[in-house]
């Protein structure tokens, strides 16, 4: 999806498959259809996919469920997709308030990817591997603006609805703007900078 990164060498961690059947809530035959044709899950034909939380899925077939949910559904469903990502998942007790649920995105994204099936955060030695971008952290003190550098692979919208999911967990009335003077994933751009203000 983006020139950089190549998504070829890189997993994403199975529970992250929910995620589309979540965004397409009452229309789950739809959800199905677009992760087996990925190759992602199976299915008997009459129930849910079937996938392990715990394993490891290509995160090239991933990108592309996703970015064939934007292209026939629209953004706003990449964007709902987006939101209920931080919904289901567990975060550590450092994570307090807005400024570090926004810094956590960037370690809980290395923890739900991986390099040859190894993850690319460990939690035991704070080590972190690089390859699939970041979701850069900055913060000018005494503003409540935070600004968000995404450089992942994701498509615009899921990332923005990741991000306000996470900032209204501590501020329900936070925004998000993108930055219209900064270069968007959309239009061939590495990255998306964007605004979240409360
Ligand atoms: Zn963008």
């Amino acid at each position: 999806m983006q020139g950089h990164i190549d998504a070829g060498h890189f997993q994403v961690l199975g529970a992250n498959l929910q995620i589309v059947i979540d965004g397409f809530g009452s229309f789950p035959i739809i959800a199905n259809k677009v992760l087996l044709d990925e190759g992602l899950g199976t299915s008997n034909g009459t129930e849910a996919v079937k996938f392990d939380a715990e394993g490891w899925y290509p995160l090239e077939r991933w990108l592309n469920a996703l970015k064939r949910i934007g292209s026939e559904f629209g953004d706003y469903l990449l964007y709902q997709s987006g939101m209920t990502t931080p919904k289901n998942a567990v975060f550590p007790p450092t994570v307090t308030d807005i400024h570090s649920a926004l810094k956590c995105i960037d370690i809980a994204y290395h923890m739900n990817h991986a390099v040859r099936g190894e993850a690319m955060f460990s939690p035991s030695t704070g080590e972190m591997r690089e390859g699939i971008g970041h979701y850069a952290y900055s913060h000018t003190p005494g503003k409540n603006l935070v600004i968000l550098e995404c450089s992942t692979p994701y498509p615009c919208d899921f990332d923005q609805g990741i991000i306000i999911a996470m900032a209204q967990r501590f501020q329900p009335a936070a925004r998000l703007t993108h930055d219209a003077s900064k270069p968007c994933r959309k239009s061939g751009g590495l990255s998306c900078s964007y605004h979240v203000t409360w």
